[in-house]
């Protein structure tokens, strides 16, 4: 061979080897490339031996099942290698369609795609249902009113029945508003603004009850009778599955119902059942009940057990139960133990008809596999939104050490994480809420926004009641936050409580759902299917190949090489996308191949690699908010901080996954090499405090951020009530900070006396440092400033019989000081 030969041919076969191995080609290519290879370099004879061997046996499908897939198919069996599947579980895996978090474990996801999804906007017409019905709705009682009744007051549930709240997602044809997912999910935003109360009362009628499950499976007769009456409100629903042995197990429910033959003739049930938790229940009318159906004659021609199914029980029905109530942390709203005791229905009544017998278990997870990507979502950031009003306004109103607490760095740390998960959330709400509205239903996007908003929320909240202070602690009429405080693990422990829905929903049903093979493949196992077993293993064995060479040369280049669909500041975040996707889905075949059917039980193991899949998908969902809200550049410090907060959790939940999967022989090195190099080169580090101080200082400004932040909340203008009362306050300190300035450098300067300037006000005047209109204006603010931060504080009888405190003797005594 000339000398010149290797000298530039090496190069151009690594080269290849590399854009090979990035883009992934198919099999027959690799081999061409080898023989290429080997006929330059004169191999000898029996290396080309060896290679047309390989060439034959891997290129060949039938020997190649012969040679290879049906051995492998054996071991897999005898091993156990893949996870099995339980007939529960499959219901839950097979539930809902797979959307773009598909792309993620592809390894190479199409971020033009992402990118391009739709970001749905509000209609006007729903905009109108906004700005009358909610807007009224939210004016007709307080948050604390509600808690002190320890009920909404009777005007506002015979308002909600009336404008149909409860009918929001029944089309118009049975007399509900027919309103999509968006429209939905924008009117809890606003509720739960204003109240958990009303978001946990009108949830459970829009989300998963009677309602829902009707329009998916009811018969027309069931939809023509139940759906106007419910639209109406005539009927109050609940939705009973959770029993005191059978709670995140929820298939295993014991309440059962037998098929017997009534002396009329016709086919009736008889059921006994035990719930708990029932939200709506002491006060329902019809019972969506789910339980298990037992056919000891044979009647429905099914066998003797039928199945988990779904059937709607009239409360009035006898021997139904439905006397007790339970206290959710003193969170007021209905939730209750329902019994029923030798309780007949006709058959008739189960959801969907006869034909839906034995389907109820599929039923549930299919709706929920779109329901919890919305309720709790809206719920979560209409919380995030008010504790972003809030917070912003007390930071500037209230002041200590001589200074609004908002310039204090310490504060501006929690206050910059409020409003960066702020603009994240709302982000992934309209985000999900698209997708479901084009006809989606993904269960797993699902699991990710119901686990993520309500512990982002909490995250809120422990921030906001930080900030807060005493005024935080102190409950009342003022107090705007301490209600959410006490009620946020109820949307952590409902509809999949969190640490399952991270351990084994999001990642341990999404790896079978979303993967591009291992679902494939399982079935194909389990069919005894060796030809669908070997395409699906061989394009997987190529998946892995490529996603391998993705990895490295997107980790060497910090995502360079993947294309942005997007160009200026934010392309380098697509860019990381692409770069996470592929380390993904190289760990998540590595812990296949070495955990193989062990992956679901290591649950902390599946519970980061749920957080990887989770950020990416929140980071893609605020990406594209800030494309479909035209790229502001105002917004850009918030997209910086989400999208680096994002990524610094897929570099923690990443060396956590490097740290402990268990890799036969070579794991000590693996560990050492790859989390050394992970670490030397991150794909994410924590927001930088300049982009911090910037977003806490915008936040504090009037309009802007903090009104784009916060749009479609309840915001009441009159200042007696606690908000109304924190923006006028707000708005006046801003208004007159300049002010005060001018009086504080006059005193320095001995121009007035060493004192606090809000002393000087009337030297100042006095002295001609501030006009009239400016004394006037910062008096004001002081005395609105005084009042807002005043607490609740009750005599002992208002205090034992939950009465409004009249506050009188604590702000004269304010006033005085
Ligand atoms: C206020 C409220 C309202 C509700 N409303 C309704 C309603 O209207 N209708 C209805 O049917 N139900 C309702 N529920 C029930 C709710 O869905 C259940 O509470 C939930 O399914 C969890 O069951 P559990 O509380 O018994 O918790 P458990 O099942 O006892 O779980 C306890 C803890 O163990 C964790 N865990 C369980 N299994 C695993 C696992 N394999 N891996 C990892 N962690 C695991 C859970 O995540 C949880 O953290 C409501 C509950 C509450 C609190």
């Amino acid at each position: 061979m000339p000398l010149l030969q290797p000298i530039i041919s090496i190069p151009i076969f690594t080269l290849l080897l590399l854009l090979f191995g990035y883009i992934g080609v198919p099999l027959w290519l690799w081999f061409t490339y080898l023989a290429t290879i080997l006929i330059l370099f004169h191999v000898s004879f029996w290396i080309w031996g060896i290679f047309g061997a390989a060439a034959v046996i891997l290129n060949v499908p039938l020997i190649r099942r012969k040679v290879i897939t049906t051995p492998i198919m054996r071991m897999i069996r005898a091993f156990n290698v893949l996870p099995t599947i339980s007939e529960t579980e499959k219901a839950a895996i097979e539930a809902g369609t797979v959307w773009i978090e598909g792309e993620f474990f592809s390894g190479a996801p199409n971020l033009k795609r992402m990118a391009d999804e739709p970001y749905p906007q509000v209609t006007p017409d729903i905009q109108a249902f906004l700005d009358g019905p909610v807007e009224q709705v939210c004016r007709m009682a307080t948050d604390w009113e509600i808690y002190r009744r320890k009920d909404l007051p009777p005007d506002v549930w015979d308002y909600l029945k009336q404008e149909r709240f409860f009918g929001m997602m029944i089309p118009k044809e049975y007399g509900g508003l027919g309103f999509s997912n968006l429209a939905y999910s924008t009117v809890m935003v606003k509720l739960a603004s204003r109240s958990f109360i009303h978001t946990a009362t009108v949830g459970v009628t829009n989300s998963l009850g009677p309602a829902k499950l009707l329009l998916n499976y009811g018969t027309q007769a069931q939809k023509d009778y139940y759906l106007p009456r419910l639209a109406r409100g005539d009927e109050i629903p609940c939705f009973a599955l959770t029993e005191p042995q059978a709670g995140s197990d929820a298939a295993s429910i014991t309440s059962y119902g037998v098929v017997f033959r009534g002396e009329d003739g016709n086919l009736y049930l008889r059921l006994n059942f035990r719930k708990r938790y029932i939200t709506l229940g002491a006060i329902a009318t019809l019972i969506g009940l789910a339980f298990k159906l037992r056919d000891p004659e044979n009647l429905l021609d099914r066998g003797e057990e039928v199945g988990i199914t779904c059937v709607l029980v009239p409360a009035t029905t006898p021997g139904v139960v439905l006397e007790r109530r339970h206290d959710p942390m003193g969170v007021p709203f209905y939730n209750s133990p329902i019994e029923g005791h030798d309780v007949i229905v006709p058959i008739e009544q189960i959801i969907g008809g006869v034909e839906q017998a034995g389907q109820g278990w599929k039923m549930l997870m299919q709706t929920l596999a779109a329901g919890r990507g919305i309720s709790f979502p809206a719920t979560c950031t209409g919380i995030a939104k008010l504790v972003t009003r809030v917070t912003s306004a007390h930071a500037t109103v209230r002041r200590q050490f001589g200074l609004s607490i908002g310039r204090f760095e310490g504060i501006e740390e929690p206050l910059t994480r409020i409003a960066g998960l702020t603009y994240l959330m709302e982000a992934a709400r309209i985000y999900t809420c698209g997708a479901v509205d084009q006809g989606e239903r993904p269960s797993v996007i699902s699991a990710i926004a119901k686990y993520h908003f309500t512990e982002l929320s909490r995250k809120i909240i422990n921030d906001g009641m930080d900030i807060l202070g005493g005024s935080g602690i102190c409950r009342g009429s003022r107090n705007l936050l301490a209600t959410i405080y006490i009620a946020t693990p109820i949307p952590i422990t409902v509809e999949g409580s969190n640490i399952l829905t991270r351990t084994m929903m999001i990642f341990g049903q999404g790896v079978i759902r979303c993967h591009p093979y291992v679902y494939q493949e399982i079935a194909a196992l389990n069919r005894g299917d060796a030809i669908a077993f070997d395409r699906a293993l061989w394009q997987h064995i190529g998946l892995m190949i490529r996603n391998s060479f993705r990895m490295i040369l997107l980790s060497l280049s910090r995502g360079y090489f993947a294309r942005s669909p997007v160009t200026g500041a934010t392309a380098k975040y697509y860019r990381k996308l692409a770069w996470a996707s592929a380390t993904f889905a190289c760990l998540t075949d590595l812990a296949l191949i070495t955990l193989g059917g062990t992956l679901k039980r290591r649950e902390m193991l599946s519970g980061r690699f749920a957080d990887v899949l989770s950020w990416m998908y929140l980071g893609t969902a605020t990406l594209r908010r800030f494309d479909a809200e035209g790229r502001n550049p105002d917004d850009l410090p918030l997209v910086h901080w989400a999208m680096q907060y994002a990524f610094t959790q897929i570099q923690q939940a990443s060396e956590g996954i490097f740290a402990n999967l268990p890799i036969p022989v070579l794991g000590a090195l693996f560990r050492g090499s790859v989390i050394g190099g992970w670490r030397l080169n991150p794909i994410g580090t924590l927001p930088t405090d300049a982009i911090g101080h910037q977003i806490a200082q915008n936040l504090q400004i009037p309009e802007g951020m903090r009104d784009r932040l916060t749009i479609g909340i309840y915001l009441p203008d009159h200042p007696d009530e606690a908000l109304g009362r924190l923006e006028q306050a707000f708005r006046l300190s801003v208004q007159a900070e300049n002010i005060l300035k001018t009086i504080k450098t006059a005193s320095r300067i001995g121009q007035l006396p060493h004192a606090k300037p809000e002393s000087l006000i009337d030297a100042a005047f006095a002295a001609g440092v501030i006009t009239e209109e400016a004394a006037r204006l910062v008096r004001e603010a002081e005395r609105v400033r005084d009042d807002s931060i005043q607490v609740d504080a009750f005599t002992l009888e208002e205090y034992q019989h939950c009465k409004q405190p009249t506050n009188k003797r604590m702000l004269a005594m304010s006033q005085d000081i």
